[in-house]
């Protein structure tokens, strides 16, 4: 490397992802810029588990509200509670939680600057130049750096240019609306409960939900298929829940990708994390936690980049992820495909979620994000369960 370059990582992008990255890189001595778009709060549901909290040092004070169950509808209105037990599933207001870590990674020790990154250069001396406006029809500036970390979210720009098989990739797209939660609360609404509807008129092949925030609430559905009308179906799902009064605070939505990409690196000094890198979990939807997981496993590989010089040290990224989570990623991709395809199957996986054994592993895994290995006999009824369900052999309690 023939200069000394601005920064020894520019992280484009201040989502949980980005912060993350840009926090551990800060905290391990690495000079850092965080370059982020401002002005918009990312459309979510803001759900978390305690794990999130604990990995990542999140105070209980970001939590808007904790939910205690959940309770999945099936297309004839069948209703199943899932209490959570000791646990609870933690509610973050995006704006808050995600300007909270960026203001952690500044406090200690990244550079913050606003403004979108336009492209990124990749200079015969492994030099990465990042081209980038302050905003809308301000001129350019450049900034360099020895990696960058990509965290710019599901339509990445810096994928899209540097990752093979980046920026396009097959996303489910979420609609929500954040509405204010009266005083005098009617209807069939708990402010400690989440409710996911499985119901092919409101998503033919996701899932609808009404998840609590104290004072507000979102009010979403989620579809694969372009052409779903995602508003007017909101629209439908308000009426027929019985919240079309409740006022509407925000409209907003945006592409949550599901499949994490083959490829986070471009071989010399570019890297992608979260939804950048395609890091959603299939089934749930559920992309915080693994977006900061993904920053964490960006940073510790930047910082091998940065010590040895080589950039086969950027696999490192996508290859501890995979190995945490890819099988789970798997299996929830195998479930979405098969249980949200149609209504009767929809029926029966609400069914056999009445079945504490699949309660008690989900929500385990769900909170300690691993699969619990060491009940293989509870796996096995489960498994067997499953069979029988597939295959419409047996009831839920059978
Ligand atoms: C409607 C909806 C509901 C969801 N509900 C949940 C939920 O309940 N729980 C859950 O865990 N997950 C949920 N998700 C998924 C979750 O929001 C994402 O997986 C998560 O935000 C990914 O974090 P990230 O940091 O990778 O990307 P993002 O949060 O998208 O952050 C990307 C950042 O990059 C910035 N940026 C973008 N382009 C540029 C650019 N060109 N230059 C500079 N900066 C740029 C943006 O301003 C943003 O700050 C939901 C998603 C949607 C759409």
């Amino acid at each position: 490397m023939s200069r000394n370059p601005d920064f020894d990582v520019i992280v484009v992008g201040g989502g949980p992802s980005g912060a993350t990255a840009a926090n551990d890189l800060a905290l391990a001595g690495h000079k850092v810029m965080l370059l982020d778009k401002a002005g918009r709060i990312k459309p979510c549901g803001g759900a978390v588990p305690p794990r999130l909290l604990e990995d990542f040092a999140i105070p209980q004070s970001l939590l808007v509200a904790h939910a205690k169950s959940a309770r999945i509808i099936a297309p004839s209105n069948n209703t199943v509670t899932m209490p959570v037990g000791d646990g609870f599933v933690g509610m973050v207001d995006r704006e808050h939680f995600d300007e909270w870590l960026r203001a952690r990674a500044t406090q200690n020790g990244a550079r913050r600057v606003t403004g979108m990154v336009e492209q990124v250069l990749d200079d015969p001396d492994g030099t990465a130049t990042v081209v980038y406006r302050a905003d809308r029809g301000s001129g350019v500036r450049t900034a360099t750096a020895r990696c960058v970390i990509g965290a710019d979210g599901a339509r990445s720009r810096v994928a899209e240019q540097c990752i093979p098989g980046g920026g396009r990739v097959k996303c489910v797209f979420a609609y929500h609306e954040v509405v204010a939660v009266p005083d005098d609360i009617t209807g069939d609404y708990d402010p400690t409960r989440c409710d996911v509807y499985y119901q092919g008129h409101l998503s033919p092949d996701f899932y609808a939900w009404i998840f609590p925030h104290g004072k507000t609430a979102s009010i979403g559905l989620g579809s694969a298929n372009k052409g779903f009308p995602l508003r007017e179906t909101t629209r439908l799902m308000r009426e027929q829940i019985g919240l079309t009064q409740w006022k509407t605070l925000r409209k907003e939505g945006a592409p949550i990708p599901l499949k994490p990409l083959k490829r986070w690196d471009n071989g010399r000094n570019v890297l992608v994390a979260g939804d950048a890198a395609g890091v959603v979990a299939p089934s749930s939807g559920e992309g915080i936690y693994y977006a900061m997981t993904a920053g964490r496993m960006a940073a510790t590989a930047a910082t091998a980049f940065l010590a040895s010089g080589n950039p086969a040290a950027l696999k490192g990224a996508r290859k501890a992820f995979m190995k945490a989570h890819g099988r789970v990623f798997w299996i929830l991709g195998m479930m979405q495909y098969f249980w949200y395809s149609s209504d009767k199957r929809r029926e029966r996986f609400v069914k056999m979620c009445a079945d504490p054994d699949v309660q008690r592993l989900t929500w385990e895994a769900y909170m300690n994000k691993e699969l619990v290995r060491r009940e293989p006999r509870a796996h096995m009824k489960i498994f067997l369960k499953d069979l029988g369900h597939l295959f419409g052999l047996k009831t839920v309690h059978g």
